[in-house]
């Protein structure tokens, strides 16, 4: 997708600091971190939003959700947990229109969140 910051970032025609990659995803260190540990795992395909998901997405959406867990493990974020955030549309507070999963952790985390 021409233009899309995560599809440049996916396709290495951006840097980022890339901390795991497969052939379905991407996930590289929030360049503004909301936590010690901020990380965003990327579905590679371009999805703008969670809302343009479908069936055909099942198998990369549970896969994603492995990725969390195996770079959350890597991160030392299975003691005391994490957070996952999807932000759908701009008054939820998505910015990047290419689907991506906050993965938060190393902190305490409020809720309900802000
Ligand atoms: P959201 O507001 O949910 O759409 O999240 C977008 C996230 O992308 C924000 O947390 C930004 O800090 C982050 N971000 C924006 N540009 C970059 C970049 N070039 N590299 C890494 N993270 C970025
Ligand atoms: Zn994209």
């Amino acid at each position: 997708m021409d233009n899309c910051l995560f599809c440049k970032i996916a396709n290495k025609e951006l840097n980022s600091q890339i901390v795991y990659e497969d052939d379905l995803a991407v996930a590289f260190k929030d360049i503004h971190p909301k936590a010690p540990t901020h990380i965003l795992v990327v579905p590679k395909k371009h999805l703008p939003t969670h809302l343009d998901l479908t069936e055909e997405d099942n198998t990369l959406i549970g896969h994603v959700h492995l990725v969390i867990n195996k770079i959350a493990k890597e991160s030392g974020l299975d003691q005391d947990g994490f957070r996952v955030v999807i932000n759908c549309k701009e008054p939820a507070g998505q910015t990047v229109f290419h689907l991506h999963f906050h993965l938060m952790g190393g902190r305490i985390f409020n809720w309900p969140p802000g």
